[in-house]
């Protein structure tokens, strides 16, 4: 598969472009394109259908940040990976059904070019929405996961359209195909031409003289699809990722809606997250503290051992760089940070109690807080800031 442009580049557009600048461009490109204009060149209606898809993604604000964010990959539409993310690719009805605004309706400048009213309704499937649960480490260093979705998707047995074997469908004969009827209407000013849905054919302009025995004509049946989901690390509790073409079909041909993955964090038993960091609670006898140590702590990717100096106190904050979370926009990692926290033994033997009474007036023991022992908000400057 071919390398796919870049959607600014298709608009000739530059990134900061605005919504009008990126809207006016596409009409442009589709007027220069659209294929009834170049009946000699096949490659038009190609470019035709790769502007749609640009413009679909950079027309929409959210589509449009995380194209920016992650290009193709982030609005489901780099091909790759054995099409689990299949661009869905536009066909001529999704253009007119998707952007009928920017043709505009009857009597618009447009009209002439793209068929005034749109005869031609093609639908659009429904969304589906998954949650997804991601652990920690999932969420840190992202992941590839193949999911189950009950989707409908087109009928093998009749392609799509309904009828049995696939059989061509017959014009209908109460619209002549054009999908609408026009009713004159006598009102108060005079007679009036409204023009609506073919009540026979439904708009599709066609109709199914014998159904498919499999779908029953609905051209599409309800199916397990395996979907692989590549989760990039980084993404956070209630961020909602979507594959463009994944969701269902709609009946009798069209384009299929949207998979949205909304994605849950489940809390880890030890580790915190803030931001990118993740955040350990250490706690230390005091002997440890006082006489160093080495404690084996767990981090994002499984144990780590980690030294702690004699004479640590209580408060200090670890860094352990780079242990993280990746970060989503491609900027590193996150550290772990570890919390000192010395316990203080609540129960004493009278053995016990009378070793510490012994100490307790040794001068190592008396607290000496010097200017590098930081106080709360010093720290707190330093780790957050
Ligand atoms: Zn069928
Ligand atoms: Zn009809």
């Amino acid at each position: 598969m071919a390398q796919k442009r870049d959607y600014y580049e298709i608009l000739g557009v530059d990134r900061g472009a605005s919504a009008d600048e990126i809207k006016k461009s596409y009409r442009k490109l589709a007027i220069k394109y659209h294929p009834d204009k170049n009946p000699d060149d096949p490659s038009a209606e190609d470019k035709f259908k790769e502007a749609a898809e640009a413009y679909s993604i950079l027309s929409d604000e959210d589509k449009r940040r995380r194209y920016d964010q992650f290009g193709h990959a982030g609005v489901g539409s780099n091909g790759g990976g054995g099409g689990a993310y299949g661009a869905g690719g536009f066909t001529m009805d999704d253009i007119f059904s998707q952007f009928g605004d920017i043709f505009g309706g009857e009597g618009s400048p447009f009209g002439d070019i793209f068929g005034g009213g749109g005869g031609r309704r093609v639908r659009r499937g429904s969304d589906l929405r998954i949650k997804l649960k991601l652990d920690l480490q999932e969420v840190a260093n992202g992941v590839e996961k193949k999911i189950k979705v009950k989707r409908h998707v087109s009928c093998n047995t009749c392609g799509g359209n309904g009828a049995k074997h696939g059989t061509a469908l017959s014009t209908c004969t109460t619209c002549n195909g054009s999908g609408q009827v026009r009713k004159v209407v006598n009102t108060m000013l005079g007679q009036m031409v409204s023009s609506n849905t073919c009540p026979t054919c439904n708009g599709d302009g066609k109709i199914i003289s014998e159904r498919c025995e499999v779908c029953a004509g609905e051209g599409r049946q309800l199916q397990d699809d395996l979907i692989a989901l590549n989760i990039p690390g980084g993404v956070a509790d209630g961020m909602q990722l979507s594959m463009s073409g994944k969701g269902n079909v709609p009946p009798r041909g069209g384009v299929a809606g949207d998979l949205l993955i909304v994605i849950e964090e489940e809390e880890d038993e030890h580790l915190k997250r803030d931001g990118n960091n993740v955040v350990f609670d250490m706690h230390l006898s005091f002997v440890d503290a006082a006489l160093g140590t080495s404690m084996e702590i767990p981090t994002i990717d499984g144990k780590a051992r980690i030294t702690v100096e004699p004479g640590t106190q209580a408060g200090k904050i670890l860094r352990l760089k780079g242990k993280g979370i990746k970060d989503l926009n491609g900027y590193g990692k996150g550290d772990q940070l570890v919390h000192v926290n010395v316990w203080t033994p609540q129960q004493l033997s009278s053995d016990e109690r009378a070793t510490l009474e012994k100490l307790r007036n040794s001068p190592n023991f008396q607290p000496k807080p010097g200017k590098n022992e930081k106080g709360f908000f010093d720290k707190m400057k330093d780790f957050f800031h």
